[in-house]
C-alpha cells in the first residue's frame, strides 16, 4: 500500500474536476474548509508559470523553456487557496487576468511542463485530508483518489457568472466575448493530446447549470460521508 487506508484514516484526498467556471474552486474551498481540510488549486500553479512566462518574455510555445523556467520557479499555495505565491511574491490576484487565463491553457498544453507540476501535485496531495481542483486531477494526478468530482456547467452560464463577478468587481465585460474564450479554453483543455480534460467514469457527476453553490457544496459534503461510513 503506497498510501493511508481510508478505512483507517479520514483524510481524504477528494479530486474536482471539469471546465474553467463551473464553480469548483469555490465549491473545492468550501468542502475543504467544512471538512478541515487543506485546498489544492492546481490551476493557480499552471496560472503563476504563465504569469512568469508572459514576464520572462518566454514564447507560450517553447516547451523546454517553459519547463526550465517551471524548475526554477517556487509556487506555493496557502491560505485554503486564496494566496498563490510566485518565488515569495503574492500574486493572487495577478494570475487572474484574462491574459493569464488564455496563457495558462497554452502553458498547460506541454508535457514536461505537466509532469512536473503533476509530481508537486502529488507530493502536496499524498499525506490526504486534501481537496485538488482541476482538469485533471481525478484522471492523472491522483487516480486511485478516494473520492472524484466531476463539475460540469453550460458555456453560456459560465460566461454569464463570470460577467457578473467582473461586474461586481467594477470591470465592465462583454458577455459573448467571455463566453467565446471559455470555449476557446474548453476546447483546448479537452482536446490537448496529454492529459486533456475528460470525466473520470467513476467521478460523481454535477451540474452548476442547475444546481446552485451551496447545493453543490452539499452534494459533496454527503458524498463524503457516505464514503466515510462505507
Ligand atoms: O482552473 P483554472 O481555470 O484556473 O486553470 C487555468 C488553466 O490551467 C486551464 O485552462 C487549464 O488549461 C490548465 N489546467 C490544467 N490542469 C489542471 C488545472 C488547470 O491543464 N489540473
Amino acid at each position: 500500500m503506497t498510501r493511508r487506508d481510508p478505512a483507517v484514516s479520514n483524510r481524504l484526498i477528494i479530486a474536482i474536476d471539469g471546465p474553467s467556471g463551473a464553480g469548483k474552486s469555490t465549491a473545492g474551498r468550501a468542502l475543504a474548509k467544512k471538512l478541515g481540510y487543506v485546498f489544492l488549486d492546481t490551476g493557480a500553479m499552471y496560472r503563476a508559470l504563465a504569469l512568469k512566462a508572459l514576464r520572462a518574455g518566454v514564447t507560450l510555445d517553447a516547451e523546454d523553456e517553459l519547463a526550465e523556467l517551471a524548475r526554477r520557479t517556487r509556487i506555493e499555495l496557502a491560505g485554503n487557496g486564496d494566496l498563490v505565491t510566485l518565488d515569495g511574491e503574492d500574486v493572487s490576484g495577478a494570475i487572474r487576468t484574462r491574459e493569464v487565463s488564455a496563457a495558462a491553457s497554452r502553458v498547460s498544453t506541454h508535457p514536461k511542463v505537466r509532469r512536473l507540476m503533476v509530481s508537486r501535485q502529488q507530493e502536496l496531495g499524498r499525506p490526504g485530508g486534501v481537496v485538488l481542483d482541476g482538469r485533471d486531477v481525478g484522471t492523472v494526478v491522483f487516480p486511485d483518489a478516494d473520492l472524484k468530482f466531476y463539475l460540469d456547467a453550460d458555456a453560456r452560464r459560465r460566461a454569464e457568472r463570470r460577467h457578473a463577478e467582473l461586474a461586481a468587481a467594477g470591470v465592465a465585460s462583454d458577455v459573448d466575448a467571455i463566453e467565446r474564450e471559455i470555449r476557446a479554453r474548453d476546447h483546448a483543455d479537452s482536446t490537448r493530446p496529454d492529459s486533456p480534460l475528460t470525466r473520470a467514469p467513476d467521478a460523481v457527476y454535477l451540474d452548476s447549470t442547475v444546481l446552485g453553490a451551496e447545493e453543490v457544496v452539499q452534494r459533496m459534503a454527503t458524498a463524503v460521508q457516505e464514503k466515510l461510513r462505507a
